[in-house]
C-alpha cells in the first residue's frame, strides 16, 4: 500500500488538529521510513521477484522488524508515548498516533500476500489478505482511501496563502505520479535499489510539515 498510508495521516488531521501533517506523515509510514534503512543497514532483506503479485515485484523475504504485528505495536505505543511526552500533548493526541503508526500494519496485512510476520521470530506465522493480485482492485481501495483522507485533510485545514494551496496540491499530485510509476513502471533492478529509492519517502515526512505550516486548522 502507497497513497493509503498517506490517506489516514490527512484524515487523522482532523481528530488531532495541532499535530502537523509531517508528523502524521511520519506515524503512517513509520514502517516504510524505517524499512528501507534495515535493509541498507543488511538488517532485514528484500528481493525482486517479477510476477510474485499482479501490483508489486517485491518480494519481502524478512522485515519483521518494520513489519511484524509485535513491532507495529511497539512503534505505535512508542512514538505515541514519545509524542505525547516530549511535546506535552494529551493522552488521547498520543492515542490518536499511535492508531495511525497501527494502521499501517492493518492496510498492508490488506494488500501484501502472506508475508506479514505477527512476531519477530524467523519462523513466525506470516499473513496477507494478498489484495496485491487484483489490479483494479489495489487502485480502487488506495484511491478511495486517498479521496476521504484528503477530503476530510481540506476540510480541516484552510491556506493561509499560495503556498498553502500549492504546497498540497503538488504533493497529491507527486504521489499520484509515484503510485502510478510504482503500478505502471519497470520493476527495480534489485531489492538494494528499492530500498535506497524508498528513502525519499522522508522527503514526504518534509513536505508534510511544509503543507502544513501554510494552512491553519478551521474549527468543525
Ligand atoms: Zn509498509
Amino acid at each position: 500500500m502507497f497513497v493509503g498510508h498517506f490517506a489516514v495521516a490527512l484524515g487523522a488531521k482532523r481528530a488531532v488538529p495541532a499535530v502537523s501533517l509531517g508528523t502524521l506523515f511520519m506515524a503512517g509510514q513509520l514502517a516504510d521510513l524505517v524499512w528501507p534503512v534495515l535493509v541498507i543497514a543488511g538488517v532485514e532483506r528484500v528481493g525482486v521477484q517479477p510476477g510474485l503479485t499482479i501490483v508489486t515485484p517485491l518480494d519481502f523475504i524478512y522485515y519483521p522488524f518494520s513489519h511484524s504485528l509485535l513491532a507495529a505495536a511497539a512503534w505505535a505505543l512508542a512514538f505515541g508515548a514519545a509524542y505525547a511526552g516530549l511535546r506535552h500533548a494529551p493522552a488521547r493526541t498520543g492515542a490518536v498516533l499511535a492508531i495511525v503508526v497501527a494502521s499501517h500494519w492493518a492496510l498492508d496485512a490488506l494488500t501484501h500476500r502472506p508475508d506479514m510476520p505477527l512476531t519477530v521470530s524467523a519462523e513466525s506465522a506470516r499473513v496477507g489478505l494478498s489484495l496485491w493480485n487484483s489490479l483494479p482492485g489495489t487502485i480502487a481501495v488506495e484511491l478511495l482511501l486517498f479521496g476521504a483522507g484528503l477530503w476530510l485533510y481540506t476540510r480541516a485545514t484552510k491556506a493561509l496563502d499560495r503556498i498553502g494551496r500549492l504546497s498540497l496540491w503538488s504533493l497529491v499530485a507527486f504521489l499520484l505520479v509515484v503510485y502510478a510509476a510504482n503500478l505502471f513502471g519497470p520493476p527495480p533492478p534489485s531489492g538494494m535499489a528499492a530500498a535506497w529509492s524508498a528513502l525519499a519517502m522522508w522527503l514526504l515526512v518534509a513536505w508534510g510539515y511544509w503543507v502544513d505550516r501554510h494552512r491553519a486548522v478551521v474549527r468543525v
